[in-house]
């Protein structure tokens, strides 16, 4: 557990380093530790750590480390592919919805979270390279999303959320997190309502998340920076 420890610093100074060369103060970024596959020993070490936000991917990994009190003392935010028929198990369970990623999906967390009778904090995915594997909105699609997420009582829209393309090289992946910041600010002048400032922008991972802050992310999720290498799960990647 030393390592991560050792881990958590560096990335936190790396975040420190690539906020204030970018003219940024470090407390406006969140590092969310991304801690699909890791057991709740591992998640419990990293919170003792340091780390103040988790962020989990799958539902039954999600359900279990619940269970077992693993996030006691951080937060807990769901960052991957949710299905519809799935909410239960995620809305009012988590602080916030990172992938918010079809209609069908921001109606169906809205009506559970109307049945528990709370607001639910959430992000549209967007799908910046109109990837076919991956889900999120397109680019073009968002205003509306976000226009029609507004006026839902029952979630609460904080910003956007984007995964690109992995990274072929320091710097690849700049201009898809400058173009987030740019929808951000767009919505941002569309919806005046006062509800929020959907100033949340998550956006970087392991590979590339100081371009994500040098363009504006304030939540960066990462894993494999804290954590080591995973064993690839079935049906990723
Ligand atoms: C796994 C995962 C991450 C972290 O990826 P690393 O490359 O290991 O840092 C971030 N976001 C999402 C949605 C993930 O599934």
């Amino acid at each position: 557990m030393a390592a991560l420890a050792e881990n958590i610093a560096k990335v936190k100074a790396n975040i420190a380093a690539a906020a204030r060369a970018a003219g940024r103060d470090p407390s406006e970024i969140t590092l969310v530790a991304a801690t699909k596959t890791q057991t709740g020993d591992t998640i419990r070490a990293a919170i003792a750590a340091g780390i103040t936000v988790c962020g989990e991917n799958r539902v039954q990994e999600l359900t279990a480390h619940l269970a077992e009190g693993a996030y006691a003392g951080a937060a807990l935010h769901f960052i991957g592919h949710l299905q519809t028929n799935k909410v239960k198990y995620v809305v009012g369970k988590v602080d916030l919805i990172h992938s918010a990623s079809s209609e069908k999906l921001l109606r169906a967390i809205d009506r559970q979270a109307d049945k528990l009778g709370i607001v639910q904090d959430i992000l549209l995915e967007v799908n910046l390279a109109g990837e076919e594997s991956k889900s999120g909105f397109l680019p073009q699609e968002v205003p509306q999303m976000a226009a029609l997420a507004a006026n839902m009582t029952h979630v609460n829209l904080r910003g956007l959320m984007c995964i690109p393309p992995r990274a072929q090289y320091l710097g690849a992946n700049f201009r898809f997190f400058e173009n987030l910041h740019h929808l951000a600010v767009d919505i941002r002048s569309q919806i005046s309502d006062n509800k929020t400032e959907y100033g949340t922008l998550s956006m970087g991972m392991s590979d590339d998340y100081p371009d994500a802050i040098k363009a504006g992310a304030t939540h960066i999720r990462v894993g494999t920076a804290l954590f080591g290498p995973r064993p690839p799960l079935p049906g990723t990647e």
